[in-house]
């Protein structure tokens, strides 16, 4: 009898913390892919390719550019002395244009 009694406060415990356990997780699943999507980051280089980029296209006279950044040191960006300011949205290999077939 005793026994059996535990057995039923274990499964009652469970029932309780499984959704849970699988509503953090679904949680956390949908947090990554939207963290994901949203912090694109690019390397000093990638960074530093697009400023000239920008000084090329545009008539723009700064001489100095600062990374854009966020917690952890990650880069997604980068503004310019002329106030341009420039943030990637997607990450650099899908914005490329597909080869034509
Ligand atoms: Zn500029």
């Amino acid at each position: 009898m005793g026994v059996q009694h535990k057995y039923t406060r274990v499964k009652n415990v469970l029932t309780i913390i499984l959704p849970t356990v699988w509503a953090s997780f679904a949680g956390y699943l949908i947090w990554y892919v939207t963290s994901a999507k949203r912090n694109v980051t690019i390397t000093l280089e990638d960074a530093n390719t697009l400023w000239k980029i920008h000084k090329n296209s545009s008539n723009c006279t700064g001489h100095h550019w600062q990374p854009i950044s966020r917690r952890g040191g990650k880069i997604f960006g980068f503004r310019c002395e002329c106030g341009y300011k420039y943030t990637q949205k997607r990450p650099l290999v899908s914005s490329m244009p597909k080869p034509c077939k």
